[in-house]
């Protein structure tokens, strides 16, 4: 199938059109038009090569909702007009304890990445959501509910999924006492969706800046981390904290927010955090821990959770081509909350 994607052809060039074939559909393949597709600020590491394993061109894309256009013979959960969605990743093994486990981010063969990955079978370059058309197995395809607003659903699909899967995994519910550090694309998913399963949600902040918006996503409070004496106040009141800061820092002054057995979830800094004193993890038996996305099943749940309770991303949406200027204004913070590109801006290219 050919199509056209936006692609960096090398880590310093903007990125820009680029026909490709997307593959011939397998008896198991689900093919699709890509009407949107969120901007993670990890398709920006990732066209810059930050983390040095960038293969070029790359299309970036992880956060992407579209409709069936075609299905394979042997698919039996779709069927062409269904309003469909695609995360991070879009194969695993399969077999190991932790694929059979409903846990294929956790894949021991490791998953098969939406873009800068390699398809299992051909091991050919996988190519992400900034593109009209994909092609994924079924078993990757996760279904948009009635009722969810296709074009904000996007970005539930990485930063819904970051955030949501940690808040299952330590059993956030009502009653819970949930704290978010940063408030970007993770940080304001995190506080919709711990204020939409009952938790009393509190954003960490170093000014006040913050607090209306805070307010308005649903947080109950803002902490102001500049504060010595509020933070003092806030000691040993919270269960869990999702640390969102999408860059190197220093997590020990949030140790004592933690209550006894508390634990803080780093999502947001792929790489180094300042080193950790380790007195208030063994006097507090606290674990410092990390969570990446979540499986199929559980970003399924996600789903069907944000269409029950209505919870939706804040999203600026925008044309393909406006993608550059996107990246700069997300390296200044300069985005409530996340980026959704219409695909409808982006001409599929005529047959050839
Ligand atoms: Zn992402
Ligand atoms: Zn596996």
């Amino acid at each position: 199938m050919y199509t056209i994607g936006y692609a960096a052809q090398r880590p310093d060039a903007p990125l820009a059109p680029f026909p490709f074939e997307r593959r011939e559909l397998r008896s198991n393949d689900v093919a699709m038009e890509i009407l949107y597709c969120g901007v993670c600020h990890s398709d920006l590491h990732q066209a810059r090569d930050d983390w040095g394993i960038s293969r070029y061109p790359i299309v970036p894309g992880h956060e992407i909702v579209g409709r069936v256009t075609a299905i394979g013979s042997q698919v039996k959960r779709y069927k062409v007009g269904d309003a469909v969605a695609v995360g991070c990743m879009v194969d695993s093994c399969q077999q190991c304890d932790q694929c059979r486990k409903g846990e294929e981010q956790l894949c021991r063969e490791t998953n098969t990445q939406t873009y800068n990955g390699l398809d299992r079978i051909t091991k050919t370059p996988t190519y992400g959501g900034y593109s009209k058309h994909l092609v994924v197995r079924e078993e990757f395809v996760l279904r948009v509910p009635d009722g969810l607003d296709l074009a904000k659903a996007a970005p539930l699909l990485c930063a819904g999924i970051t955030t949501y899967s940690p808040l299952r995994t330590w059993n956030v519910g009502p009653g819970s006492r949930v704290a978010v550090l940063g408030l970007g694309g993770l940080g304001h998913m995190a506080v919709k969706l711990a204020a939409g399963m009952g938790a009393d949600v509190t954003v960490v902040s170093r000014s006040a800046d913050k607090l209306a918006d805070a307010l308005a996503l649903g947080a109950d409070k803002l902490l102001v981390s500049a504060d010595a004496k509020a933070m003092a106040s806030a000691r040993s009141s919270f269960d869990l904290i999702i640390d969102t800061i999408p860059v190197r820092h220093d997590v020990s002054p949030y140790m004592a927010l933690l209550d006894i057995d508390a634990t803080p979830v780093i999502v947001g800094q792929v790489g180094p955090i300042d080193e950790q004193q380790t007195v208030p993890l063994i006097l507090g038996r606290r674990r410092l821990a990390g969570s990446p996305i979540g499986g199929i099943a559980q970003t399924q749940e996600m789903l069907d959770f944000c269409a029950k309770k209505n919870i939706l991303p804040d999203c600026e949406m925008i044309r393909m081509e406006q993608i550059n200027e996107a990246f700069e204004r997300m390296e200044r913070s300069d985005v409530r909350y996340r980026f959704v590109i219409d695909m409808a801006s982006l001409q599929a290219p005529a047959k050839v």
